[in-house]
């Protein structure tokens, strides 16, 4: 594995080990399951669960941040847990849910309210962002502010009795109403909410906030360095305020880091969620989105996404990354691992008239012809052939050296041919073409010596695999879709019309009839390719486009 490149964030655990603060590091990965997980979390898994690898000891947390059950089910914490794995981390017995701590919030928030550091109000989720003032405005405080200890702790205990009615009444920290830091001015800790909770059923009709929740579960937890992103360091005096005011087991340290920011995509699991309901992919997992579900489907592999990951590093300022780098990082992957194939996007009908009919030779390709250990495979020859339609040019273009009225090509791993004649359909369109091949010419060579300049993919009709390929672009045709949007327009009215082109009659050769979805092939000169793990059948293979093999990333 390569090395990771130091990193504030790492300059600062170091610190922390060499000054004795920890016996081990602990960090944890925590996840809200209303959603998918997509790229930007892989930066934040790599970034947890990395550390815990270079450390030692340490360990990584996989948290599920479930205190909303209005947007979270069962279905994503499953899917969550797959993406981790599958990008090649393991929490091993660290599994946790903020729901498993309900009882002990609760505990804090009673705790809280008997230390006067929290009141129960009254006022409406309106007159509370009301009142909460500007950042050149104090806020003003609640008229409930002031209400005996005893009377909040009795309204809270009615509140979770069940009492009262959604948004009736909340739990609010008292902190200060003028602080500089609108998050310090009495946030609301604890709101009524009558719904059923993917863990906890009915027990509760009262969930604990985010900001409440996360330094309680980080301190449980034993979590040393909570690492989340920039929008977070306002949060932060709040995230020790909580630690300081209540009597948890440990300390642990909030540090911000920019989140990750991709280009002609989004990374918002809210966002991605409006693609998913309004049909602009065909869901969490289509190839085309930029979650790690449909990166995996697409043929993306996991170690790709790792050293994207590494070679983006850590920075405290937002940016926006190039595609082109995380399209770098995957070819890099694919040339390695992937086995040379070829497959025929969009075939034209070549029949080879003096090679005897009926007969089938079996010529050999070369796996991946830099490296010897992958091996070789057999490649059925006979009289009707399939190339590319766009190798051939009836009035070719200067540079144009493949298939043309009497000029010669080469087939790979096969023989020369040429173009003797040209037949056509009623309305003028090339449907075929008649062609001599020279049997002397097996190995790549002439033994007269002469030259051809072009080399062309094809595959054996009989024997090719009937397919369909699905070509993918950009997900939007701007960089930024949020900044785009920015001035009254919706993220979404810029999403890419052409992001897929199916091309329905591909012609494959045999080989393929055998690929599995986790098997990346290099259709050769066309670029990566993988089985679609969905929409296959064994009658009717689907392969999707993982990437070109032009790299347009340099730097
Ligand atoms: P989204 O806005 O997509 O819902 P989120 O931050 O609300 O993202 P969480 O499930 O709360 O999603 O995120 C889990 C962890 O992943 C958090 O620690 C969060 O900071 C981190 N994370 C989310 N998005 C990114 C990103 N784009 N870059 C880096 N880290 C991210
Ligand atoms: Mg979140
Ligand atoms: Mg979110």
């Amino acid at each position: 594995t390569k090395p990771v490149p130091a990193d504030f964030i790492r300059a600062i655990i170091t610190e922390d080990l060499a000054a004795g603060k920890h016996d081990e590091v602990v960090t944890r990965f925590p996840p809200e399951p209303n959603g998918y997980l997509h790229i930007g979390h892989a930066k934040s898994i790599c970034l947890n669960f990395g550390l815990a690898r270079e450390f030692t000891p340490a360990r990584c947390h996989l948290r599920f941040d479930d205190t909303n059950p209005s947007k979270e089910e069962h279905e994503y914490v499953e899917a969550i847990k797959e993406d981790v794995r599958w990008l090649g981390f393991d929490w091993q017995e660290h599994l946790y849910f903020a729901s498993d701590y309900f009882e002990q919030l609760y505990e804090y928030a009673e705790q809280l309210i008997k230390d006067g550091k929290a009141y129960v109000c009254e006022l409406s989720a309106e007159e509370i962002r009301a009142s909460r003032g500007t950042l050149t405005e104090p806020g003003t405080n609640s008229p409930h502010r002031e209400r005996p200890r005893e009377e909040s702790l009795e309204l809270f205990r009615r509140m979770r009795a069940g009492e009262f009615p959604d948004g009736a009444k909340v739990l609010r920290a008292k902190i200060d109403m003028a602080s500089g830091n609108l998050n310090l001015r009495d946030p609301v800790l604890y709101r009524i909410m009558h719904r059923a909770h993917h863990r906890t059923g009915e027990q509760w009709c009262i969930y604990p906030m985010y900001d409440f929740t996360h330094p309680i579960s980080d301190a449980l937890e034993g979590v040393t360095h909570s690492l989340c992103t920039l929008e977070f360091a306002d949060h932060r005096p709040l995230y020790d305020w909580i630690l300081d005011n209540l009597p948890v087991p440990c300390r642990p340290r909030q540090i911000e880091f920019a989140r990750l920011n991709l280009a002609y995509t989004v990374v918002s699991k809210r966002k991605l969620l409006q693609l998913v309901n309004e049909g602009f992919v065909q869901g969490w997992n289509d190839p085309r989105m930029p979650t790690l579900s449909g990166i995996r489907r697409r043929g993306y592999p996991p170690e790709a996404i790792r050293d994207f990951c590494r070679r983006i590093g850590l920075a405290k300022k937002d940016s926006l990354v190039d595609v082109g780098l995380l399209e770098h990082c995957v070819r890099e992957q694919l040339n390695e691992t992937a086995p040379r194939v070829m497959g025929v996007l969009e075939p034209l009908k070549v029949v080879i008239t003096n090679y005897p009919e009926g007969q089938t030779e079996e010529l050999t390709g070369q796996n991946h012809p830099q490296k010897p250990e992958f091996g070789t495979r057999p490649l059925p020859f006979s009289r009707e052939i399939y190339i590319e339609r766009r190798d051939f040019m009836e009035e070719p273009v200067k540079k144009f050296f493949r298939l043309a009225p009497g000029r010669e090509v080469r087939l790979r791993y096969a023989y020369f041919i040429k173009c003797e004649e040209v037949v056509k359909d009623e309305a003028g369109e090339v449907v075929e073409l008649r062609c001599t091949y020279d049997p002397a010419t097996l190995g790549g060579n002439a033994p007269d010596g002469r030259k051809v300049k072009g080399t062309i993919h094809w595959v054996a009709a009989a024997q090719a695999v009937r397919a369909e390929v699905r070509l993918y672009d950009r997900l939007f045709t701007v960089e930024s879709p949020e900044k785009a949007a920015a001035d009254g327009a919706d993220f979404k009215d810029f999403v890419n019309p052409d992001s897929l082109v199916a091309l329905e009659n591909c012609l494959l050769e045999p080989a393929l009839a055998e690929a599995q979805p986790d098997q990346p092939y290099q259709f050769e000169r066309q670029g990566y390719f993988c089985l679609d793990a969905k929409d296959s059948t064994p009658e009717r293979p689907v392969f999707n486009r993982t990437a070109t093999l032009r790299d347009t990333w340099s730097r």
